[in-house]
């Protein structure tokens, strides 16, 4: 085929919205429409959660509550242009990055891309926090349970079967939020 360049195939990728200052809901139905744009298709949505933030110190006193939300997408953006288009609608939110893990109006991670496994600094994949976190396991699990998390030989549904405690910070489900 002379002239023609073959479109890059699209990945399937999971994306975690967070976040705990303003109107966090408002700030993740903004960021869906925002996607197909910016070359990334929505797929499945999660409903949303609502989870106690963590006490960084001891004695602190915690943030505000998080809402917390996984969605399913479908992208021929690299894995970085993906990372760099989550920093930019994150910066649209009006996110402040003060210092890690501080209150934020929204947080844009992606949890995994395609079957890609990787450690680097800027850019480790699938999310590290996946597999510790019931406010991403929860979620993940609404949108795919059968899913195998690559580079761990376990699905979603299994990780969060195994998990500890059931109930850990989750205070409560919304559904039909989007
Ligand atoms: P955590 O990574 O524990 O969820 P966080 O989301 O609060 O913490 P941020 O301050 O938002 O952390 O991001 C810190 C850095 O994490 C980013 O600059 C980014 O380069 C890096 N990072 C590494 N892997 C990923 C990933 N899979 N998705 C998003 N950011 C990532
Ligand atoms: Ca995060
Ligand atoms: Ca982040």
């Amino acid at each position: 085929v002379t002239g023609a360049i073959a479109p890059a195939a699209e990945v399937r990728v999971f994306l975690a919205m967070g976040g705990n200052l303003g109107d966090v809901l408002g700030a993740f139905r903004r960021v869906l429409a925002a996607l197909p744009a910016r070359g990334v298709r929505v797929g499945r949505v999660s409903h949303a959660y609502r989870t106690r933030a963590m006490v960084l110190h001891l004695g602190d006193e915690p943030g505000p509550d998080y809402w917390n939300a996984v969605s399913e997408a479908h992208t021929a953006l690299a894995p970085r242009a993906l990372l760099a288009l989550c920093q930019e609608l994150e910066d649209d939110e009006g996110r402040e990055r003060v210092r890690k893990w501080a209150d934020r109006t929204l947080d844009l991670d992606i949890l995994v891309y395609g079957d890609r496994v990787t450690e680097e600094p800027d850019l480790t994949l699938p999310h590290p926090g996946l597999a510790k976190r019931l406010f991403v396991l929860q979620p993940f699990a609404d949108v795919d349970p059968d899913f195998p998390i690559p580079g761990l030989s376990q699905t979603v549904g299994q990780l969060l079967a195994r998990f500890p405690d059931r109930n850990a910070g989750i205070e409560y489900v919304m559904r039909g939020w989007l």
